[in-house]
């Protein structure tokens, strides 16, 4: 017999914040693009009878995260010492917050795609963020030396913790995923994981289903990607519930790192508790009321992902998957609703008997299939990554307006979308120099008369009221033109042409 159980699962995500200077001196805070050792200074290094102080732009970040995160945020800053001996931490300790963080309580939603999943959509409470400064970075040689490169040292972080909310490795994976997409839309921090601008560990319990107590957990460390997160949590719920299935569950919290390379997680050490770090308030750092900040910064939340996937579906009329896509990069989307705005505008002025519900849905579909797929699909054929300066958004509107009113076919666009992007120009103009467009009437004529030349049987059945027929001559004469004749205008000729 098999034990029924279920994992406990809960992050701690250190995200580096894009400030310009370090967390408590003026150093330079793009450390990681500098020679080691480069971006430092007695502060940083901690000398003796250097202070702290503490960087206004990273308290103004935590406050957007906290208020976009529902936090209760604390007008009072306040820091604390957190005592532990390494290499890269020159003081000995770091400077934290430990019972009075900036953001407290709030919580988080996320999707989680896919069929085959508990829940599609999960809210997850979160316990706290904190401010912190970073310890710097050892390199461990192969001669057994140990490099410390201090350029990271007093970077600022902030560190956010979850409650034990998930229930499965990829809700932890997608909710990482959205909060990569939260840092970047608040403009807080790269949130480039392999990088290290966004460090998660992860921890993990099992338990009998049913059973609301938690059990002693296993913290994994160096999660440097979001498959790795997901694989790592995947190994500790089989390492674990062979555990409890021979009767022998884990009985201390431990550390254990991930092993990419033999995709396992090993023990590292039994973890420290709160009492060995003994915190105590950090006496260089005055408390600082920072009630204007917190006002000042909530005005300028953004809008924020969940939202403008929303506003995408119920203000463009665009699918689900299709908001998401362009919501998942801010430029893209940014773009979207140029180009839809331009188009609405173009069919509001030109067609204006159009109803708008007619209208819109057909306008979603083109601006989605044409610059989710089309577009994006021929830069990535020829190697270059999306930016808004390639095609304005009036030429690729004019583009869809072209093809909208079926001036012109999809073949023809795409290889008139190639052109802009090679070289910027607007759409009627490559359509007249390359000659793709007003194909003349001479020629029309003449390949009408040949269709109907050719096709005898056709031409007795339309006479004989089969008018549907007309779309089969309309597309052999649209063929002949290579899809450079007007199809309303040729349409028109061969009905005349048939009576
Ligand atoms: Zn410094
Ligand atoms: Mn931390």
């Amino acid at each position: 017999m098999s034990l029924q159980l279920e994992p406990v699962i809960g992050l701690e995500i250190h995200v580096q914040l894009k400030t310009k200077t370090k967390m408590f001196c003026s150093c330079d805070n793009r450390g990681e693009n500098l020679p080691p050792n480069t971006a430092i200074c007695p502060i940083c290094l901690a000398h003796p009878g250097t202070l702290p102080w503490p960087n206004e732009q990273a308290v103004r970040f935590a406050v957007l995260l906290g208020s976009a995160l529902g936090a209760q945020l604390d007008p009072v800053l306040r820091f604390d010492r957190k005592h532990y001996f390494y290499p890269d931490l020159p003081k000995g300790y770091q400077i934290s917050q430990f019972d009075h963080p900036t953001c407290s309580g709030g919580s988080f939603t996320f999707e989680v795609p896919g069929t085959n999943v508990p829940r599609n959509s999960a809210t997850v409470r979160i316990e706290r963020a904190h401010l912190e400064e970073d310890a710097a970075k050892s390199f461990h040689g192969t001669a057994g030396e140990t490099l410390v490169d201090f350029n990271r040292a007093g970077t600022p972080l902030i560190e956010t913790v979850t409650h034990p909310d998930f229930k499965t490795p990829f809700e932890a994976r997608c909710f990482l995923q959205e909060l990569r997409l939260l840092v970047r839309t608040l403009g807080i921090s790269e949130g480039d994981m392999e990088k290290g601008h966004l460090r998660c560990d992860a921890n993990i319990s099992m338990r009998p289903v049913g059973d609301e107590n938690l059990y002693a957990k296993t913290e994994i460390k160096n999660l440097n990607s979001f498959r790795s997160v997901e694989r790592a949590l995947e190994f500790e719920i089989k390492r674990q519930s062979e555990l409890w299935e021979a009767g022998t569950p884990p009985t201390l919290t431990t550390t254990r790192g991930w092993d990419d390379a033999n995709q396992k997680t090993t023990e590292q050490r039994s973890k420290e508790g709160l009492k060995d770090y003994r915190f105590f308030p950090e006496p260089d750092l005055p408390f600082c009321d920072i009630s204007a900040i917190i006002a000042e910064e909530r005005r300028h939340l953004p809008e924020l992902p969940h939202a403008k996937r929303a506003r995408f579906q119920a203000e463009y009329g665009f699918t689900a998957p299709d908001a998401r896509q362009f919501v998942e990069h801010e430029s893209l989307a940014e773009y979207a609703e140029n180009v839809m705005s331009e188009f609405l505008a173009w069919v509001r002025s030109e067609l204006p008997e159009t109803s708008e519900e007619e209208f819109k849905p057909r306008a979603a579909k083109l601006v989605s299939g044409w610059l989710l797929s089309k577009y994006l699909g021929a830069l990535s054929e020829m190697g270059r990554e999306f930016s808004r300066d390639i095609i304005t958004p009036e030429n690729f509107a004019e583009l869809l307006t072209l093809l909208y009113r079926t001036k012109i076919n999809s073949t023809t666009a795409q290889t008139v979308l190639k052109k802009m992007i090679e070289t910027g120009a607007d759409p009627s103009h490559i359509l007249e120099d390359e000659k793709l467009t007003g194909a003349d009437e001479q020629s029309i004529d003449l390949w009408i008369a040949e269709v109907i030349a050719a096709n005898p049987a056709q031409v007795a059945e339309f006479k004989a009221g089969k008018f549907s027929l007309l779309q089969f001559f309309l597309g052999q004469v649209m063929k002949k033109s290579r899809g450079t004749a007007d199809p309303e205008t040729t349409a028109e000729k061969i009905k005349d042409a048939l009576e």
